[in-house]
């Protein structure tokens, strides 16, 4: 019997220092994809094998979404063929029809004809004349993508992700994680910035909202298991010969960049493609529609910023946002519904 402890506390403690080997580390990684700077960072057991198959992840996504790599899936579809998508296509498709549903058409993937002639493919811009806009708006055709068994065209149209695909990248970056046993990690794609759990030390994540005009931050917000997704006119746009600034953000609505007085929306919520689908959305609907759709719907939280220094912070998030002292902002308002 005293044998059998024995052997049993051996064994025990040869796992212990089994495990005691295999200790947790966190380990990061930068690089240049989707047309951003990409950070990822992870604390687990093999951060260093996890990280690798992030990177792969990321450029798997981007060759397969990208409007603008000619051979990716998106761009096939846009040049009128029928492609068969795998899974994770199948699905990016299927919640950005969804996302445009439910922001009535705010978010709109099918906006694409209008990216393009803005110059924003290319950098490349000029304004288009008032008749080309109109003709373009024609091509804006809402739920063109069809099925036919197992394959997927479009009706119509050309179709553009970039409002989403970054942000479903991160909800499956952060499922493959949790798969892999990680407990915490943080990934910033581009301002689009999502958490698996908390920090190592289990203290929130501290987020910083960019200013639009400077490198400072407008103020932080503490998250565990969230993500902030984050939409301004500040980081792609240009200045037209008219003198005036257009961004890349476009309205479906009058095939022009969103010149509406608000200057960011940051979407605070639990799924990355939603978040980031919305922050699109709600800066194309303006301060008013943005703020009026929050209290209409469930499961987010938003902080908007104005040209006129007002920003707005929804209840739900209030209490996890400090404010810092910044030449953007003069006033700070919570929202309720
Ligand atoms: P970013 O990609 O800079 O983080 P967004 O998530 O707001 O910003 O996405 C903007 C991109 O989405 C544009 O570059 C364009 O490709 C596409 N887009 C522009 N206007 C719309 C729109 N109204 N709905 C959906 N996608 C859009
Ligand atoms: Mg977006």
């Amino acid at each position: 019997m005293l044998k059998r402890v024995v052997a049993v506390l051996a064994a025990l403690i040869v796992c212990m220092s089994f495990t005691g080997c295999a200790k947790k580390e966190t380990k990061s990684v930068s690089f240049f994809a989707m047309d951003t700077f990409i950070t990822i960072s992870v604390t687990g057991d093999d951060a260093k094998a996890t990280l690798d198959w992030a990177k792969n992840l990321v450029e798997t996504n981007e060759q397969k979404w990208s409007a603008t790599l000619p051979d990716s899936l998106i761009s096939r579809l846009n040049a009128g063929e029928k492609i068969t998508p795998d899974a994770d296509t199948a699905r990016i498709l299927e919640r950005a029809a969804q996302m445009r549903d439910y922001t009535l058409g705010a978010f709109e993937p099918a906006v694409y004809p209008l990216v393009r002639a803005w110059g924003f493919t290319t950098g490349e811009y000029r304004i288009p004349s008032d008749s080309e806009i109109e003709e373009l708006l024609g091509q804006v055709l809402k739920d063109s993508v069809r099925r036919d068994g197992g394959q997927t065209y479009l009706a119509g149209g050309m179709i553009d992700l970039g409002g989403i695909a970054k942000g479903m990248t991160g909800d499956m970056l952060l499922a493959g994680f949790r798969e892999r046993g990680v407990a915490s990690a943080l990934i910033n794609l581009g301002g689009n910035v999502q958490a698996l759990g908390a920090k190592p030390d289990g203290s929130a994540w501290k987020i910083g909202i960019q200013s639009p005009y400077d490198d400072s931050v407008i103020g932080v917000v503490s998250i565990k298991n969230k993500c902030v997704i984050t939409s301004g006119a500040y980081e792609r746009y240009f200045l037209g010969e008219d003198g005036q600034v257009y961004g890349h953000i476009i309205s479906p609505f009058t095939g022009r960049p969103v010149s509406n007085g608000v200057v960011s929306v940051s979407v605070i919520a639990d799924e990355g493609a939603e978040a980031d689908a919305l922050s699109t959305a709600l800066f194309v609907m303006g301060e008013h529609e943005a703020l009026d759709f929050w209290r209409t719907h469930e499961g987010f939280d938003v902080i908007l910023l104005t040209d006129s220094g007002t920003l707005y912070v929804t209840e739900g998030i209030w209490k996890d946002f400090t404010e810092r002292s910044s030449l953007a902002v003069k006033q700070v308002c919570e929202i309720k519904r």
